[in-house]
């Protein structure tokens, strides 16, 4: 049971703990755990059983639950990364079942990868998936290694990951913060700063290490992952069925809808996209983008951002030229995509065009193909280039 040492007005005051004197503070106290504005007694233990005991009864049925396999638990939390539940579950059943090891994995060629992560995004973590593959493959004997400093040094594996395979797979006291952990611990700690800020997520991975068991990291960190995916959401907290309220200070406050804190929304820019979908004797002119950055390793129709005061059909020709060396006529508007990155939205305008003259060749790409209509499902795609492959496909039949 919570017990705090001054009334719940008093939270607001400050009494700075952080960092060696946090540390120092929760080992002295043993029980005890702090919160970024003021010193919280809190029942750690209580709390420990409460999460225990609901993730007994409570914990979701997920695919990646029902293997110990340290590879299938690493391929689900990077997936879990920048996706949801739902969409990850196929895609993690199809990924083992085409790479059932790091071993397989990585002997696939990353075009094989790329196309098995195709529609899930953020494609920089299946090149890195790939890489860290082959590094396990060549300095690990193929398997996971069980410590966080070797988790660290494979591709594209950062503290979060590192510590998800270490206490999930292995059972290592590791504390981590994600998304849903960190709404959980502002509301129960009553953290009313901005938990992207980096000071205070220390803070939480330093409250959330607090609430681990001794070698039951795994079981606390799913609880509170599922906790904070099920009970304790963004908006509307389902407080009255949640194994928590006794010790949540946001809710004794009155203010867990207000919580997190989270930096105001930034406006997006808008940019218009236009691309040249060239087609000759049944076969269509597709180009690889450069493996590094924004869908690095994908292949695309070519094209790019309109510039200012510039037609779109003209960007069109400029694009094709400036990407692959063709001249092209732009012969019709096929079809328009909007779509939406983490940082930006496009609108995509593909035109149908006649090749004019020139060879195709990589200029701002990787590779140039034509391939037949047929035989683009071989290759993987961006989301947007899919619904230009759609209406191309329902126009020529
Ligand atoms: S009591 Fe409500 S706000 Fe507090 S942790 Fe539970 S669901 Fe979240």
């Amino acid at each position: 049971m919570l017990r705090a040492r001054r009334p719940h007005p008093a939270l607001r005051a400050t009494l700075p703990l952080e960092g060696e004197g946090l540390r120092r503070g929760l080992a002295r106290a043993g029980r005890r755990a702090y919160d970024g504005g003021m010193e919280t007694v809190v029942d750690i233990a209580a709390i420990r059983a409460a999460m225990e005991d609901w993730y007994n009864r409570c914990a979701r049925n997920l695919p990646w639950r029902q293997r110990r396999d340290p590879y299938a638990i690493w391929i689900s939390e990077v997936m879990l990364q920048q996706t949801r539940v739902a969409t990850v579950t196929g895609y993690y059943r199809r990924f083992l079942q085409r790479f059932p090891t790091a071993e397989a994995l990585a002997a696939a060629p990353l075009s094989a990868v790329l196309k098995a992560w195709e529609g899930m995004g953020y494609y920089s973590r299946a090149r890195n998936l790939h890489a860290a593959a082959r590094k396990l493959a060549a300095d690990f004997g193929g398997k996971l290694p069980a410590d966080v400093a070797s988790l660290r040094s494979l591709p594209g594996v950062g503290p979060y990951t590192a510590a998800a395979v270490a206490s999930i797979a292995f059972g290592l006291d590791e504390a981590v913060v994600d998304g849903n952990v960190a709404r959980v611990l502002a509301r129960v700690f009553l953290i009313r700063r901005n938990v992207k800020l980096p000071a205070v997520h220390r803070r939480l991975v330093e409250l959330a290490g607090s609430l681990v068991p001794p070698g039951k990291a795994g079981m606390m960190n799913q609880a509170l992952m599922d906790l904070g995916a099920t009970v304790c959401t963004p908006r509307g907290p389902r407080c009255d069925d949640c194994p928590l309220r006794r010790f949540c200070l946001a809710l004794a406050a009155g203010c867990q809808n207000d919580l997190p804190v989270k930096p105001p929304r930034k406006t997006t820019p808008h940019y218009d996209v236009a691309v040249g979908v060239v087609v000759k004797a049944g076969r269509v002119l597709i180009d690889l983008r450069k493996p590094e950055g924004l869908l690095g390793g994908l292949w695309e129709f070519p094209g790019g951002k309109r510039g200012a005061g510039e037609s779109l059909e003209h960007a069109v020709v400029r694009e094709v030229r400036e990407e692959v060396g063709i001249e092209v006529e732009p012969t019709a508007l096929l079809a328009v995509v909007r779509h939406a990155y983490t940082h930006f939205r496009i609108t995509m305008h593909a035109y149908e065009c006649r090749h004019m003259s020139g060879r195709a060749r990589p200029i701002a790409c990787d590779a140039v193909k034509w391939v037949h209509l047929s035989r683009l499902d071989d290759y993987a795609f961006p989301k947007a280039n899919h619904k230009v492959i759609a209406a191309l496909r329902e126009r020529r039949g």
